[in-house]
């Protein structure tokens, strides 16, 4: 069963990483350092998962900043609505 109470904890969290980052450091400017970057985050997540002593809270921060770091991507790179992307595909 899906915990919606809970989804809309962790998006809050996602938006809050989301605002931290692009306060810091603008928009993404291409597709190649969106990419870069979610990669990072995603090599730190592995970081904490291969670790057999890894901390799940420091791999839930990681998982934060990924799902952060892809809406970046959304939002700078393919910023397309869900309307626009129907348009575009019919
Ligand atoms: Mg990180």
């Amino acid at each position: 069963m899906i915990d919606w109470n809970l989804i809309e904890s962790l998006l809050l969290e996602v938006k809050s990483e989301f605002l931290s980052a692009t306060t810091r450091y603008g928009p993404f400017n291409s597709a190649h350092e969106g990419y870069a970057i979610i990669l990072e985050e995603l090599d730190e997540l592995w970081g904490e998962v291969k670790d057999k002593d890894g901390d799940a809270m420091a791999a839930r921060k990681e998982a934060i900043q990924i799902a952060a770091m892809a809406l970046r991507f959304l939002h700078d790179i393919t910023p397309f609505t869900r309307e626009e992307k129907e348009e575009h595909h019919s």
